[in-house]
């Protein structure tokens, strides 16, 4: 650990992690040393550290460690309150140096500070403490009767849920040390062990709760972290024999690829991907609330959410209020540092991802959409964009079709009530959607009708750890979150056994 050199007088103390791999317990360099990888300050350009770009034989040796953790007498006869205390004291760990992750967490991927600290460091201590509680509450069911039994003997049958094994988890740049414990604490809680690989855009958060897993006291080889890349380190840790399953978020084209891979093993997968989920605001809707809500929707976190609301599905007769009280939001929005309490827009997570988006929205203008907000890339060292609005767009554009991952809205104007739910499902993915509306009856069977994993009810990207989470179509496969966890993580086990001397007993 090393202190960050020349800091900001704006930026809190920040610790650097040691740049070492999580391995069988211990924080070791790895194997193949020499190749890094550059972590860059979204906000500026500049290089804060670098760490290892590990390869298979990195990968194979974590798998390995949690291989033998997870068929050691140690890990198998652990009492479940004991995993849960394993998260619980990760849980008081993460609490102890909160501000310090969310100062890391925003200085490598750009994040605003506020948001870091009130809402990822939130959301990963409060998801060690929920999976801390599943731990003990595992059970499997008694069956009772079943017709097809032979009836020369009394049979009866149970099930259990079997932890899978070895658990790959993989994650993407927008919600670093959150989706790692997305995927770490189900793990643990269900009796899993687990290899972890954060995505190369923004690995330091990981690499530092790293080190305080091996403060925890975890069995060694229960959790491992290797960096690098996906196509390497990821597509190790997807390949390997002895991986049960990957809990995978990121986007739909890896999924795919993971998919893929996973057959050849046939590994259990579950995955978190992209979407382009639709924000639609009804007529009858108090704009109060729906204009800000639909402008937060999108510009969060500079649209770099997967349920962002990015298709902007509005009927004719407040379409020219809403867009207008939308782009009014855009265009106030102060583009800036993480670290100023006055930013609200803070930097793409690359030059890459601006590049992209900038080339998304050229082609949303050249195909015809007009734009009413924005429209370019910031003016300082980061890679900001400002926050855009784009009217007139319609289903067949690239915008529309194609995940942005940026703060980009797609406004697109209803002029008749039967157009919503073909509009709001013409699209490949199905992660989520917002309704906007006074009327509970349309609310309630416009949800029904919209295909998406969660469905919000003038309200939009409001999580809960007790809410199943995932896609429909190309948004994913598979639930993380709530009882759907428990599927997620273990198997089904049934034992049948037969019941000798029935007649013993008159
Ligand atoms: P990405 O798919 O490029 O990368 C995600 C992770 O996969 C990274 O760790 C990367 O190294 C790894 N990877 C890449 N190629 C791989 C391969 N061949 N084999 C194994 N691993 C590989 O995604 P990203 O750009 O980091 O993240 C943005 C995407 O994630 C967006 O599409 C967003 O919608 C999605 N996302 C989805 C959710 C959800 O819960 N549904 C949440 C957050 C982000």
């Amino acid at each position: 650990m090393s202190q960050l050199d020349n800091q900001p007088a704006t930026m809190p103390p920040i610790t650097l992690p040691s740049g070492r791999l999580l391995l069988d317990g211990e924080l070791v360099e790895p194997r193949g040393a020499g190749r890094m990888i550059d972590a860059l300050d979204p906000a500026t350009g500049n290089k804060i550290m670098s760490f290892p770009a590990c390869r298979r034989e990195d990968v194979d040796r974590a798998v390995g460690a949690a291989h033998r953790c997870f068929e050691s007498k140690t890990w198998q006869g652990m009492r479940p309150l004991d995993r849960g205390r394993l998260l619980e004291n990760l849980a008081l760990l993460v609490e102890k140096h909160r501000d310090e992750l969310a100062a890391l967490e925003s200085l490598d991927s750009g994040k605003l500070l506020f948001v870091t600290r009130a809402i990822d460091l939130q959301f990963t201590i409060d998801g060690l403490r929920y999976f801390a509680g599943w731990a003990s509450k595992i059970t499997g069911e008694y069956v009772t009767h079943n017709p097809l039994m032979p009836e020369d003997a009394v049979y009866r049958a149970y099930t259990q849920r079997r932890p899978i094994g070895v658990i790959g988890g993989i994650t993407p740049w927008n919600f670093p040390i959150g989706q790692a414990i997305q995927k770490i604490a189900p793990a643990i809680a269900f009796g899993c062990t687990v290899v972890l690989k954060p995505s190369e855009e923004s690995s330091l958060t990981t690499l530092r709760l790293g080190e305080l897993i091996a403060e925890a006291g975890f069995p060694a080889g229960a959790v491992n972290i290797v960096t690098g890349y996906g196509a390497e380190a990821g597509a190790a840790l997807v390949d390997h024999p002895l991986v049960r399953k990957i809990a995978f978020t990121g986007s739909t084209a890896t999924g795919q690829s993971i998919l893929a891979a996973s057959a050849k093993t046939m590994k259990r997968v579950t995955l978190e991907l992209g979407g382009k989920s639709p924000t639609i605001i009804l007529a009858d809707a108090d704009l109060d609330r729906a204009i800000p809500g639909a402008a937060a929707a999108i510009f969060s976190n500079s649209g770099q959410i997967c349920t962002a609301g990015s298709r902007l599905l509005v009927e004719d007769a407040i379409y020219d209020a809403v867009l207008e009280g939308v782009a009014k939001i855009a265009d106030g929005l102060q583009l800036g540092s993480p670290f100023d309490m006055a930013t609200q827009i803070g930097p793409l997570i690359s030059m890459r991802q601006r590049d992209k988006v900038s080339g998304l929205v050229d082609a949303g203008v050249a195909e015809g959409a007009q734009v009413i907000a924005g429209g370019v890339a910031g003016n300082g060292a980061g890679w900001h964009y400002r926050p855009t609005v784009l009217a007139d767009v319609t289903p067949g554009m690239t915008v529309m079709r194609e995940e942005i991952f940026g703060p980009v809205v797609c406004a697109t104007r209803i002029t008749d009530r039967a157009q919503i739910v073909p509009l709001a499902n013409d699209t490949p993915f199905g992660l989520a959607a917002s309704i906007w509306t006074r009327n509970l009856d349309h609310a309630h069977l416009l949800a029904e009708r919209i295909e998406a994993g969660t469905v919000w009810l003038n309200t939009h990207n409001v999580l809960d750890l007790a809410m199943p989470f995932g896609g429909t179509k190309m948004s994913g496969l598979g639930r993380e979150f709530g009882t759907e966890a428990v599927h997620a993580f273990t198997e089904p086990k049934a034992v049948c056994m037969r019941l000798e001397g029935v007649h013993d007993f008159g």
